[in-house]
């Protein structure tokens, strides 16, 4: 099958490795190099979980998508993905956490139900004044994200992948690059992040928004600890690793930014991050921040992400809409849409273009809500 791809992050990048790994004749275009930081995917790190409530498919995709890691590794030799565990802060019995823990369990994942004693055996002085449980995923961590991404196209083009640095407009069913060229395929497939809903505007609608990550000089002890969550409390953060210091973001919307607009440099959450470690994390209240990154989320109503047929042309397909949740699932969502492509297996209706409600959050109770 010839296949061409736009857009070499996460989503683009993992489906042009496998299905280069299939045989198929891939073309993979991207406007920047893999991994660049005004992709959705650049930037160092990316937490990977399995907890995502009642979510049965996501749980699934995402514990499916560790093994995939892990074999591009293999493949690669890079080291990519940091099995820290990751905690979930619960505030009550009945909220993201417990869904998540019945659904993790129901699908023999291993998770752990700590009480506020076990789980500050966790962390450096973990305040849980607020807390009533910590659900803890223990082989789920962190994925170095700018490498995972320059790892995937790499080893796509070991597949004999073809990678072409340029610009392309959807002309029909084929793609059409700056320079003139028109590259058609069996399939052509718009993975484009932020850049999706603006070439398809009558069939994806995004939120573009600006979203901050700060780097903290924590200490030795805040390296080898899990990355967590705060569902609730939208907030997140990994342990220090590779020395860039303990990360830690404010999971609520940031303003809109257009996909072609440049990355401030400036953080603004300093003081919501600090307000929430007061609680949480007080030796992290009062370090230094060295440094902050920014970002862009492209979030659907709903947070589903967009993997569908164009309603037009059969051959066209749109990929998308990740709403600040999607880097982990890469490979195992192209695992599907290779089954889609190739065998006609169908996708879950929740990934279909068209319109969406607003729906219940799968990143943390932050979205929709601005800072
Ligand atoms: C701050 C932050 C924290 C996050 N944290 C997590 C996390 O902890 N865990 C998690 O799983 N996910 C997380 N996410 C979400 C995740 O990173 C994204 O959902 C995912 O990376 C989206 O990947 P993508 O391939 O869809 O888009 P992108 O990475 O943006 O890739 C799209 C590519 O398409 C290219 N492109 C677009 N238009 C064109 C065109 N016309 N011609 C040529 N090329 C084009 C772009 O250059 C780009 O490289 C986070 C995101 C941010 C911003």
């Amino acid at each position: 099958m010839r296949v061409v791809i736009v857009g070499a992050g996460t989503f683009g990048a993992s489906l042009a490795w496998w299905l280069a790994r299939e045989g198929d004749d891939v073309t993979l275009v991207d406007q920047f190099e893999p991994g660049d930081r005004r992709a959705t995917s650049g930037g160092e790190t990316r937490l990977i979980r399995v907890g995502h409530g009642d979510q049965d498919y996501y749980t699934a995709m995402a514990w499916r998508a560790r093994t995939l890691w892990r074999e591009l590794e293999a493949e690669s030799g890079a080291d990519l993905f940091v099995e820290c565990g990751i905690a979930w802060f619960a505030h009550g019995d009945d909220g993201w956490e417990a869904e998540s823990e019945r659904t993790i369990r129901a699908q023999g994942i291993p998770c752990e139900h700590l009480d506020t004693a076990g789980a500050a055996a966790l962390f450096p002085g973990l305040g849980t004044g607020d807390l009533a449980w910590v659900l803890f995923e223990p082989h789920t961590g962190v994925l170095r994200a700018q490498r995972a991404v320059q790892a995937l196209a790499a080893q796509a083009a070991e597949h004999g992948a073809r990678i072409v640095r340029a610009r392309a407009t959807p002309a029909g069913t084929a793609a059409a690059l700056d320079d003139g060229t028109r590259l058609e395929g069996d399939a052509v497939v718009w993975a484009c992040g932020p850049w999706l809903a603006r070439l398809f505007p009558e069939h994806v609608a995004l939120r573009i928004t600006l979203q901050e990550l700060l780097f903290f000089a924590a200490g030795p002890e805040w390296r080898g600890i899990p990355g967590w969550c705060d569902y609730d409390r939208a907030t997140y953060g990994t342990p220090d690793l590779d020395e860039l210091g303990a990360k830690a973001a404010a999971d609520y919307e940031g303003p809109e930014l257009d996909p072609d607009a440049e990355l401030p440099e400036q953080a603004t959450t300093e003081q919501v991050v600090r307000g929430y470690f007061d609680e949480r994390f007080p030796a992290l209240a009062v370090a230094p921040l060295v440094e902050s990154r920014t970002c862009r989320y492209e979030t659907t109503a709903d947070t589903n992400f967009v993997a569908s047929r164009h309603p037009e042309h059969r051959h066209v397909w749109l990929v998308g809409g990740g709403s600040g949740h999607g880097f982990k699932h890469g490979p195992a969502l192209a695992e599907r849409l290779a089954g889609a492509l190739h065998r006609d297996v169908e996708l879950p209706a929740m990934f279909a273009v068209g319109e969406r409600r607003h729906g219940r959050s799968l990143r943390t109770a932050g979205h929709g809500v601005r800072l």
